[in-house]
């Protein structure tokens, strides 16, 4: 049988594309080799906010006397947040089976291969397609440090990524961390709001490299204070069984956790012409050097995020709709959703070009983020260009994660700092930290 599209990988990519194309009348086949849903869903974004959050109603709990609620003998349930964590998955990935049922895409669980030109082999079956579509995503990486993987070529048992550490049945005492970036940083927020001693291994000079530099600081204060240890600027040397070495010094825990990136699949995927260099290559409309194969997502190694992933599928699609439509990555919001929270939304300081400066203000300035929160430390900045245009923001502070899209629109509308401050925000709310960071600091006094 021929179909209109072809796309290998339902993950936000894969069923985001096969959605939209199905319901504009094409005739998909969506190839899944594990679970519809991809990394995100099963073994990412989801679960590990699904434990995350218990984390946190586990550490309100403990902290309830600050807010006049007595709270004895609390303890955290792991099984139980181990549970709640499948359930909601779960649900969601029935969700999504249910987008696809409705929208009419065909579903095949099962490894796809291109057998290039037009067809791809699925569980014995062969698919023709006129248009493909890659999806496959991304996989942890792990780098070739001595003593991470067996002799016989198995993972040392006291090594997990993300994917063995989502599955932990019990909390470990300690657990050595190699990478501060997000991945990291979550886990180090789950593993020690839970009880694990907590210790982060990164080679750059601070942790989450890539944000903003006083932000990162600022939460790695946060959770030194509550017990993490970090060892900032050394190369991992070697592993010995929970024995991490790195420059200078060791750590050893019950388990260690590598969390050093993540690389695109492309096994599977031989198709004559098919440029890649950190993932596949592709344009701003997600069209790879070979014509009528597109990709979105992961596998692209550029943005490596699931709002990205599903954008960047909408776009592959209205590309073959021939609906004007672009990828631009001005606005893509990027969170680490520890307590507090960590978002930015745009360019930082340093690549926002000359004449661009930032407006900055303690979160403590709004209202109801003094009402809500035990601990007062958070900041707020925006980055405007010589222009006065807001090109960026740069945030600490628990529920960041739901404001910075307000950032992210302003960048996307291209408003300029003194036209977001006239909008009017709700109060009190979080929100209003934006507007406030700009009054505080763009008011002139009348002369
Ligand atoms: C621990 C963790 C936490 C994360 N948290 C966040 C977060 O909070 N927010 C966020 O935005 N992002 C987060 N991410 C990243 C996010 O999961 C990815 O950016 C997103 O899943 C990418 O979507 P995708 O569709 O490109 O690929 P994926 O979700 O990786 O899906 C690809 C799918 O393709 C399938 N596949 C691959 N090859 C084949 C083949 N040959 N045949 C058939 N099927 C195939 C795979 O089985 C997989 O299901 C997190 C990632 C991890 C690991």
């Amino acid at each position: 049988m021929e179909y209109d599209l072809a796309i290998i990988g339902g993950g936000p990519a894969g069923y985001t594309a096969a959605e939209k194309a199905a319901k504009a009348g094409m005739k998909v086949v969506l190839f899944e080799k594990d679970e519809l849903g991809g990394v995100c869903l099963n073994e990412g974004c989801i679960p590990t906010k699904a434990l995350l959050s218990c984390a946190k109603h586990y550490s309100s709990a403990l902290e309830g006397a600050t807010f006049g609620v007595r709270c004895e003998g609390v303890e955290a349930d792991f099984a139980k947040m181990q549970e709640r964590k499948i359930r909601t998955v779960r649900r969601l990935a029935g969700g999504v089976k249910a987008r696809m049922r409705d929208a009419g895409v065909e579903v095949v669980r099962a490894q796809a291969v291109v057998r290039w030109p037009g067809a791809i082999e699925a569980g014995g079956d062969t698919y023709g397609f006129k248009r493909l579509l890659l999806c496959t995503g991304s996989s942890a990486s792990i780098p070739p440090i001595p003593g991470a993987f067996l002799p016989d070529g198995s993972l040392n048992p006291a090594v997990m990524t993300s994917r063995e550490a989502l599955a932990l049945q019990e909390v470990p005492d300690s657990v050595a961390i190699i990478g501060g970036g997000v991945i990291g940083m979550e886990f180090a927020s789950l593993l020690s709001t839970l009880g694990a001693k907590v210790s982060v291994v990164e080679m750059l000079p601070e942790i989450l490299g890539g944000f903003d530099a006083e932000i990162s600081a600022m939460l790695r204060g946060i959770y030194a204070r509550r017990g993490v240890d970090f060892h900032l600027g050394v190369k991992v040397l070697s592993i010995d069984g929970g024995c991490v070495n790195f420059e200078g010094g060791s750590v050893t825990a019950q388990r260690v956790l590598i969390s050093t990136g993540r690389r695109p699949n492309l096994g599977g995927i031989d198709i004559p012409g098919l440029k890649t260099v950190r993932g596949v290559e592709v344009d701003s409309h997600m069209r790879t050097s070979v014509s009528g194969v597109y990709a979105a997502g992961d596998i692209t190694g550029f943005s490596m995020l699931a709002h990205t992933a599903s954008r960047e599928a909408e776009v592959a699609v209205n590309d073959m709709l021939g609906v004007a439509d672009e990828m631009n990555y001005d606005a893509v919001p990027g969170v680490v959703y520890t307590s507090p929270e960590v978002a930015f939304v745009g360019k930082r300081l340093e690549d926002a070009g000359d004449g661009a400066k930032v407006l900055s203000l303690p979160m403590a300035w709004s209202g109801r983020f003094v009402a809500e929160n035990g601990d007062i430390t958070g900041l707020c900045k925006l980055v405007l260009d010589k222009d006065g245009k807001v090109v960026g923001a740069h945030m600490l502070g628990t529920p960041c994660s739901e404001i910075i899209p307000t950032v992210g629109v302003a960048i996307s509308a291209g408003m300029t700092a003194e036209s977001l401050q006239k909008v009017i925000f709700p109060h009190p709310s979080v929100a209003e930290i934006i507007r406030e960071t700009i009054t505080a600091q763009l008011e002139k006094p009348c002369v």
